[in-house]
This record gives C-alpha cells, structure tokens and sequence, in this order.
C-alpha cells in the first residue's frame, strides 16, 4: 500500500459483531436450549432472508446450531479463539499466526463458510439491512480524501459523488478466513487492476510473510528511486532507459509483500518508460523558459524546481513516480543538455 486508509466508525460494522455473537455466544455454547433464547433480536430481524431456495436463515441457523450440539467443548473452544484470532487483522499483518481451517472442526468449512460467504454477497446487498457497502464506500474515500488507488498509486478511483464505487477486496481471503467474511476491516476498496487483475484471492499472509495493514494508523512512508542511463530511439524517436531499476525504501519486508502481490515493481517500471519522452519534452520546455527569463539558469535548477514543486501534491497525476524519475535525470543531466 503506497498509502493507508484512516479508518471511520460505520453502521456497515453492525453485521460483523452480531455474527461474532452467533459464533460465540449462540453456537459455541449450544446447548439443550432452543437455540432462539440464545439470539439478539437485531439477529432475529434477519431471520427472513432466504439463504437458498426454501432454506431461510432461521434454517440454516438452528441447523449449524444442532451440529454444534454435539462438537466437544475443547473444538467449540478452539473455534472461540479463532474467530478472535483471526479477525485481528492487525496483528495478523504484522506477523500473527493465524488459526487455519484444517485445525477446526469441519463444520466452519462445510457450513458456516459459504454461510458467511452469503451474508457478505447477498444479506449485505439487500435493502440497508445492516449497513450499505455504497454508502460506506463514499464515506470512507471522502474522509481520506483519495482520487487515485491508495494501493498502486496509479488509477483513478470512483469518488464519493459517483454512482458507481470500486469493489472491496477480501484482504485476507474469504476463502481461507471465513470469520473475517464481513469484518470491514479486512475490506478495502482498492482499484480494479490490484485487486481483480493482481492480487485475486491471494493470501498476504502466507509462509508467515508481514504485510501492510491497510487500516494501519502508525506512520506509513514509502520512498521510491529509480536510476537508469537515457538514451535516444533514433527509430521510434522514443527515449529508452537503459540499466533501469526502481528501489524502494520504506519497511523492507512488508514492501516485499506488496510489490509481490499487486506486481508493483512491473507497473511503476512501464510507467516511468511510457512517460519518459513527454516528461523529458516538458522539462525542455520549461527549461527554456527559464532562460528566456535567466540566461544563466541551469538544468539542475529546473529540476529541483519541478521535484520541489511536485512535492506539493505528491500524489497526484503519479509525482511520486515522476519525482524519483527526475532524481534519476538530475544524476544523468548531461542527456538532457546534449539532446535540447
Ligand atoms: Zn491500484
């Protein structure tokens, strides 16, 4: 993540915590009672929903809870802790191991997954029940203010005016943690190319790796640099870089994580090369500018003064890329001066 959302209180957290309720305190302590007693009302407002054809919700509640009638205290006990554990979303970025689901009893896979999967695709969808994606989608992007994907840095996202909105990724995968399904901790809106194109149901976490908790609000810095030789297409009248490569500077190992999982590294790279003849031709122009005003101005000058005044909105219109590209310039300038 180039930057991390601040977090806002919302309704659409609602849903997360009654379900916490009927893992918890409703199934996990399944006893002779009727499971009803053991029920919120808010819960049982829901209870009409149709989960499948024939099946309401009200079904398919009192059916897991009849299986958990039966599953020994020390698995219920287990399940208690995972559905905790697994929803520390935090902790589990930062190095946390996770409960999987081969060490829980089979009725989290076989049952209360695609239950879970079906609350966050279908009961969240229906008419405000519990909180409105949309509406904590604008919410969220107009608190933090974003224009462009805070993942990648470089595609335009829907705005809180829009109509439309981007779709939230499973951070950790639904898939993999079902207690996490409709925790909006662990939904983050993100652009369509990192999350349907890069990422997918990739875990973040896997082989114990760390990640950025995209929620995160301790400091969050990443520092991009770049060098390469310029060199000019006498073809394509393009200018090429030559021995290009991009450092990244920042927390190494979750800066791993994130260039592995949203391809980081490959985009930026093609960035730079696509924009490197019209951002040369820019600065050329206004360089000369400069010394239509100056005769003694310098290239150096106008690239510290294009560096200091994209630091103004660094990230906007992807400056954080064309600053690192023009410290790359600034250590090769004698290009720009032969070649104007
Ligand atoms: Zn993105």
């Amino acid at each position: 993540m180039l930057r991390l959302y601040r977090p806002i209180e919302h309704d659409i957290f609602k849903l997360h915590t009654i379900l916490e309720h009927l893992v918890c305190n409703v199934w996990c302590e399944a006893c002779d009672e009727a499971c009803d007693s053991k029920l919120q009302n808010e819960f049982k407002a829901l209870y009409v929903y149709s989960v499948k054809k024939g099946v309401t919700l009200k079904n398919e509640v009192e059916r897991i809870y009849k299986i958990f009638q039966v599953i020994p205290i020390e698995d219920r006990a287990l399940i208690k802790k995972a559905f905790e554990k697994n929803n520390d979303i935090e902790r589990l970025c930062n190095g946390e191991i996770p409960i999987y689901l081969n060490e829980l009893n089979d009725v989290i896979s076989n049952d209360i997954k695609p239950l879970f999967k079906w609350c966050y695709e279908v009961l969240l969808n229906k008419e405000k029940v519990v909180g409105d994606k949309m509406d904590y989608y604008k919410a969220l992007i107009k608190h933090n203010n974003f224009h462009v994907c805070p993942c990648c840095g470089l595609i335009d996202i829907e705005s809180f005016e829009s109509k439309y909105r981007e779709a939230f990724d499973h951070y950790l995968p639904k898939s993999k943690y079902p207690f996490a399904s409709v925790n909006f901790r662990n939904l983050v809106p993100l652009c369509y190319k990192c999350n349907s194109d890069r990422k997918k149901a990739r875990d973040p976490i896997e082989n114990e790796r760390v990640v950025f908790y995209p929620f995160s609000q301790e400091d969050h810095s990443i520092e991009i640099c770049s060098e390469f030789l310029l060199s000019n297409n006498d073809e394509t009248l393009e200018t090429e870089l030559e021995d290009f490569k991009i450092d990244f500077i920042g927390n190494s190992d979750k800066i791993d994580t994130w260039k592995w999982l949203f391809d980081i590294e490959e985009r930026y790279g093609s960035q730079m090369k696509r924009f490197a003849t019209s951002f040369l031709g820019h600065i050329r122009r206004l360089h000369n500018q400069f010394v239509s005003l100056n005769p003694n101005w310098t290239y150096l000058e106008t690239i510290d003064f294009l560096i200091n005044d994209y630091k103004n909105d660094y990230f906007d219109d992807k400056k954080f890329l064309k600053i690192a590209f023009l410290k790359a310039v600034k250590k090769d300038n004698a290009f720009l001066q032969t070649s104007a």
